[in-house]
């Protein structure tokens, strides 16, 4: 069984790194709050297909605890609909901007945050923009956190960060870091050694549909899991504009937004077979399995 890994970082559209020099946080409360409603069509879309599937489609959803203390409800809500509650951090600052002592406190207050408003223990990171290495991973699990799941090896984006997955041991598409911790990279293509983008997000509204398709399918011959994110704004085609943004910026955040939705349908029911389970659960059962194999192996030699 191919497991697929849904993730959803709930942000709203002004807290989008492309548009910070225009929306700094200070002005984040008088702006228009739409996660609200687009988080909502996302959770719909997901119980409408799981009942149509007769199973579940179970997604994670990494919350920023700016949103997650303006409206615990959601939170709940995200819950209660059968999904895994992880941290997106506080204020959407890049983890490599911050300083040790700061980055500290603000993964350790976001992730009490959501542990008081759903009641459960937050096991899993993102880091806005992918932004972690090594020295951040090492921080991440002091916080108290189980697993990291901020690493794209895609290189031609630089706000991205840097790992050397080479040096960890594989479970799954988890990199074992060590002391109980775990890397859950996001899935690209590679093809004859470079990465191509086919995690999500912009890459996923950008490119064709069917172009898309091939590519998870690719991964899924060499993988036993692919990673997607993709955030709630994308689903959004009636969010405010912002027009004096860069060219790039503006096309990098806007492109397709009426599709997001239709095609993230779609993406799912063409790989109905998989199983869709949260990050947690992916990890709980690579883990398990290893040690279930291991277990085999020690009661052949004996016998
Ligand atoms: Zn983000």
């Amino acid at each position: 069984m191919k497991h697929f890994l849904l993730t959803i970082d709930v942000e709203d559209w002004f807290q989008v790194e492309n548009l910070r020099p225009w929306f700094p946080m200070d002005t984040w409360s008088s702006q228009q709050v739409r996660v609200e409603h687009s988080t909502r069509n996302i959770l719909r879309l997901l119980t409408e297909i799981s009942s149509k599937r007769g199973k579940p489609v179970r997604a994670t959803f990494f919350i920023l605890a700016w949103i997650a203390k303006r409206m615990p409800h959601l939170v709940r809500e995200i819950m209660s609909s059968g999904h895994e509650i992880a941290s997106h951090g506080y204020n959407h600052r890049l983890c490599l901007d911050q300083s040790e002592k700061n980055l500290r406190n603000d993964l350790e207050k976001s992730k009490k945050l959501l542990e008081d408003i759903s009641g459960h223990e937050v096991c899993g990171y993102r880091a806005p923009s992918f932004s972690i290495s090594e020295r951040i991973l090492d921080i991440i699990r002091s916080a108290g956190h189980t697993y990291d799941a901020s690493y794209n090896s895609f290189s031609l984006n630089t706000r991205y960060g840097r790992l050397s997955p080479e040096k960890y041991k594989r479970k799954g598409i988890a990199l074992d870091i060590g002391n109980g911790f775990y890397e859950l990279p996001l899935t690209n293509l590679n093809v004859l050694g470079k990465q191509l983008p086919f995690s999500g997000g912009g890459y996923f509204r950008l490119l064709p549909s069917a172009i898309f398709k091939i590519a998870v399918r690719e991964i899924f011959k060499k993988e036993d899991a692919y990673h997607f994110y993709i955030h709630p704004w994308e689903t959004d085609p009636g969010q405010p504009r912002q027009n004096q943004a860069s060219m790039t910026s503006k096309f990098k955040h806007y492109i397709n937004l009426n599709k997001t939705l239709p095609r993230l349908e779609s993406l799912i029911n063409s790989f109905s077979d998989c199983d869709f389970i949260s990050c947690k659960e992916y990890l709980r059962f690579v883990t398990k399995k290893e040690l279930h194999h291991r277990l085999v192996k020690s009661t052949s030699v004996k016998t």
